[in-house]
């Protein structure tokens, strides 16, 4: 099911949330009259394609974390649905949710080979890389919102023993955004619950 789960004054956008059943990934949709901002479409079921039917006429773009498999296991079915496509940040982005390996789904025995041929030419979001739990990981800033992947999460869900995570990089990166993220920030994180930038404790 896709639960709403706040109105931004600001801007009139409504965020939604779906949980997946495939290790709890939350999948964010920020949608206006213009767009629907999708960040980190997981393992999803019948249920999001039928609810997202009603945005057919107006664009999708998706945004992913970083490269693990669960946190973009739909992307390429979601890609068939006309306006959608992919925001990259990079090269090796492509390369890594392509390889089986890098992005983990080798490991559980459900390979997944992202192919994103449709790339949005319209970013709407700052972003700021945040290697640590993984090599490839970034945060999404978005007005007053924060999309913390698997990078600014509750420490229960904060894994840093995956094959290309790195303690010492993750400092760093914590270091980078206590400096540019405000404290009232709404962290929407990649699995837990919303919380606010200045409760974040590791
Ligand atoms: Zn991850």
């Amino acid at each position: 099911m896709v639960e709403p789960l706040f109105c931004n004054t600001d801007d009139r956008s409504i965020v939604y949330r779906f949980v997946s059943d495939l290790f709890h990934v939350c999948t964010y949709f920020v949608v206006d009259d213009e767009k629907v901002i999708i960040v980190d479409p997981g393992k999803m079921n019948d249920d999001v394609y039928e609810w997202l039917l009603q945005f057919n006429e107006i664009d999708k773009i998706i945004y992913i974390t970083h490269e693990h498999f669960d946190h973009h296991f739909d992307v390429n079915l979601m890609l068939r649905y006309p306006r959608t496509s992919v925001c990259f940040h990079s090269d090796n982005f492509a390369s890594a949710i392509l390889n089986t390996r890098k992005n983990l789904s080798h490991y559980y025995n459900m390979p997944v080979e992202t192919t994103c041929n449709q790339i949005s030419i319209f970013n709407y979001f700052h972003v700021i890389a945040t290697p640590g739990h993984s090599e490839l990981s970034y945060c999404f800033r978005y007005k007053n919102l924060l999309f913390g992947g698997d990078t600014v999460i509750e420490k229960e869900y904060l894994v840093l023993k995956l094959p290309g995570s790195d303690k010492a990089k993750f400092k760093e990166s914590v270091l980078s955004l206590r400096n540019n993220i405000e404290i009232n920030t709404v962290v929407l994180p990649g699995h837990g619950n919303v919380f606010c930038f200045d409760k974040w404790i590791i």
